[in-house]
């Protein structure tokens, strides 16, 4: 694979980073994960806002514009014969000797690669998906797109180990989201409820395209959290991510959800949603 590290296109095995960089050191960094299908960036306009978000946030700067990165974005796709699946960015804010504060003037460290994935024609599409529950142990600022993924990396291996594809994160006895995804019900009366973004959740780029299209249809949305018994008892639940775009959960903690398979809101909206995935792609 061709890698993209601080301005230069290199051989993978020739990207070398400093052992002093903050990302390594403090996890002092922000990433991206963008899908590619037929070699295009999906929602890559979102991704880029986001991107600059959490970069402000933690009062860093991106060292070339979006329109640059997304530049890079391009090449690395198309150098590596990437027709599906993923672009990681992560931006850290350099490399020093180690200390919690950091100099004002340090050139940042961007780093971009490319993997290959199945994306779309997956089994979870026709199976759904089972989810886990478990406390969140994440910090308060989940806003923030950061490589601190520890609790993360943390919740999926004990939810994997128990057979479950996701864990969902629970805060005040209710699912702030999934480890790596957006978490949805429908209720049984049609309504699709989804936390509004706040500082407790990653403000996710595909939910933001899913609940443009669900508006678009009139269907009926509520912005709120939810508990596990409340979705225990759903007609359908869901998760979004750029890396599953929309897939049904079948079962949480056990528990079948609807009958079992996954729903025709679901089959709608991820009918919907790749085809405005493709539409809009670049
Ligand atoms: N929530 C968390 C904690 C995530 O890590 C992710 C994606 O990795 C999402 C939600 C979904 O965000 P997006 O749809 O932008 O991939």
């Amino acid at each position: 694979r061709t890698v993209y590290l601080n301005g230069a296109f290199l051989p993978e095995n020739e990207a070398h980073l400093s052992i002093f960089d903050r990302g390594f050191l403090f996890g002092d960094g922000i990433y991206e994960v963008t899908a590619v299908l037929d070699g295009k960036l999906i929602d890559s306009a979102l991704h880029m806002a986001r991107l600059e978000r959490s970069v402000g946030e933690i009062g860093g700067r991106l060292p070339i514009t979006t329109d640059e990165i997304v530049a890079i974005e391009k090449r690395l796709v198309e150098e590596n014969q990437l027709t599906e699946g993923l672009v990681y960015l992560q931006y850290t804010r350099g490399a020093e000797d180690r200390n919690f504060l950091y100099s004002e003037n340090l050139q940042p460290t961007l780093v971009l690669f490319t993997q290959a994935k199945t994306l779309e024609h997956v089994a979870a599409v026709e199976k759904g998906l089972k989810v886990r529950s478990m406390p969140d142990q994440r910090w308060a600022r989940r806003d923030i797109k950061s490589v601190c993924l520890l609790s993360q990396v943390l919740a999926k291996r004990a939810a994997k180990a128990e057979g479950f594809d996701e864990a969902w994160l629970l805060e005040n006895g209710v699912v702030t989201e999934g480890a790596s995804s957006t978490a949805y019900i429908v209720t049984r009366d049609g309504r699709i409820v989804t936390r509004a973004n706040s500082q407790a959740t990653l403000p996710g780029c595909t939910r933001l395209a899913v609940l443009e299209l669900a508006r678009e249809e009139g269907l009926v949305l509520e912005e709120r959290p939810f508990s596990v018994e409340e979705a225990q008892a759903a007609a359908e639940a869901w998760l979004t991510s750029a890396s599953n775009f929309i897939v049904s959960v079948t079962n949480v903690d056990g528990t079948v959800i609807g009958d079992g398979t996954p729903g025709p809101m679901f089959r709608r909206l991820r009918t919907l949603y790749m085809e405005n995935a493709r539409r809009t792609a670049i």
